[in-house]
């Protein structure tokens, strides 16, 4: 399989190099050149078999000659091994017509650990073959950095370096990455908000001075292969639904558009979809722009579910894309004019095209709380507020009673207490396999928020370990 860029002009590249350089050189995303299809006797063939034997059979047209049979079904299931859940992400009833899917059976309590443990091991693996090592570099408000750090900790020729705002990220997101003492693992709490540790880490991509000198490399969800580890789990539970007789609706609590693309690239490789719920707090860029045509940003407001706080949702573009009848040339205009004027409209044809398979909703903080307490009365579930986020838009989506809607539950309750608490009168409790956080040791820089100081503590140490 060969990956293009959305915006047109960067070279093709395969699998393994498309893993390993997350961005375009163009500034674009990269997609599969075409959407492989799956025929309706190939999707019921996959009914009853592993999560491990699906994310195989899933994933096998995408990694084309990177990987070969038995090299991906030994990274999944090393991946999917460090699950607490025998099942990997776990069905479960709500009423009649919900369902949750959940996501939080790994290692961080967070979907993201999903794509995260398997992109590790990648990285892992690609780097083997060749003579380089990554200095992988992020900025965190709390849940990337965790998994990231948990995926990539002890792996060889790769160095994680993640910045989180100091104190402002909540204390079992801190532990969970700062108790991490392995060598290869350096946090760094800089004195700031997030968007100032964001700007430098963006910086420090464009900077050539380091960037070029350290290798540097991105995992967050603009790298194709997360999303495709994504894609896995929308065939594995459509399948428990009755997929490929049955349609199926997911409901997704959505920030960078990552986790509800999968979605929708199931649906392109055939899986019947009934509808994509994109569901947002009211940082609503994406139900503004689905229900009217209007993209434009604006200002990010704190809710409780942080995850979700976003203005502008980098991967979609990708969906920009495939609208613009996969036009590289077309898609990077627009994108250069929305990255001019913070806004784009998308045009009557576009929103015909989305419709038919995404509906939109913008939830806000009472209606997530009354999510929570509804899954509570309902069913005695206790869940998050992402989680309820989605499950309140599934709640209003008006799709037929007779169509069950699973909601991506993307967070364990026991990364946000407060907010759950306050909403249900019940305080979750971490489950027993990170229940010792608050007694192990945290190791982690305080650095003041100066772009030459972080680059400088980040250079001496990359160098000292690769020279
Ligand atoms: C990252 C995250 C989301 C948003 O997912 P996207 O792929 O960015 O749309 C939702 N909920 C939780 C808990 C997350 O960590």
């Amino acid at each position: 399989m060969e990956y293009i860029s959305t915006r047109g002009q960067a070279d093709p590249l395969d699998f393994e190099n498309v893993t390993l350089a997350g961005l375009a050189g163009d500034g674009g995303l990269f997609v599969p050149r075409v959407w492989p299809k799956f025929s309706e006797t190939e999707i019921s063939d996959m009914a009853g078999l592993s999560y491990v034997e699906v994310a195989v059979r899933v994933m096998t047209p995408f990694v084309g000659n990177s990987l070969d049979e038995g090299e991906l079904r030994e990274l999944c299931t090393q991946a999917y091994g460090r699950f607490a859940h025998a099942a990997v992400t776990p069905l479960v009833q709500l009423d009649q017509q919900y369902w949750l899917m959940e996501l939080f059976h790994g290692p961080t309590l967070a979907f993201k650990d999903v794509a995260l443990q398997l992109l590790g091991l990648m990285f892992e693996k690609f780097l083997g073959r060749r003579d380089t090592h990554l200095t992988v570099v992020g900025a965190t408000s709390g849940d990337t950095g965790s998994a990231a750090i948990d995926a990539l900790a002890g792996r060889e020729k790769v160095d994680i370096f993640m910045l989180h705002p100091d104190g402002r990220i909540s204390d079992v997101q801190r532990r969970q990455m700062t108790t991490v003492l392995s060598p290869n693992v350096y946090n760094i709490a800089i004195d700031g908000s997030f968007d100032d540790a964001q700007t430098m880490v963006k910086r420090m991509f464009s900077d050539p001075n380091f960037s070029g000198k350290f290798n540097v490399s991105a995992v967050n969800s603009i790298n194709w292969a997360r999303l495709m580890a994504q894609i896995v789990y929308y065939f594995v539970t459509a399948l428990q639904l009755g997929a490929p007789k049955r349609k199926v609706a997911f409901s997704v609590p959505t920030g960078n558009f990552g986790d509800v693309f999968a979605g929708y690239v199931a649906a392109q490789m055939g899986l019947p979809i009934e509808k994509l719920i994109v569901a947002t707090n009211v940082n609503d860029i994406l139900h503004r722009a689905l229900s009217t045509g209007d993209y434009s940003a604006g200002n990010v407001t704190a809710t409780p579910a942080p995850s979700m706080d976003i203005q502008v949702s980098s991967n979609f573009e990708r969906l920009l894309f495939d609208l613009e009848g996969r036009d590289g040339g077309r898609t990077l205009t627009r994108m250069q004019n929305f990255e001019n004027d913070r806004a784009m409209t998308l045009d009557e044809d576009m929103l015909t095209g989305l419709r038919g398979l995404f509906v939109s909703a913008r939830v806000d903080n009472e209606g997530m709380a009354g999510a929570m307490r509804w899954a509570y009365e309902e069913s005695r579930e206790i869940i998050d507020p992402h989680t309820a986020i989605g499950l309140q838009a599934a709640r209003v989506s008006g799709i037929d009673a007779a169509t069950p809607i699973v909601t991506l539950a993307t967070a364990h309750p026991a990364k946000f207490p407060d907010a759950v608490e306050r909403a249900t009168g019940n305080r979750p409790m971490l489950p027993s396999r990170v229940g010792d956080l608050f007694e192990r040791k945290e190791d982690y820089a305080k650095l003041s928020c100066d772009y030459d100081a972080v680059t400088a503590y980040i250079g001496e140490r990359a160098t000292a370990r690769h020279g």
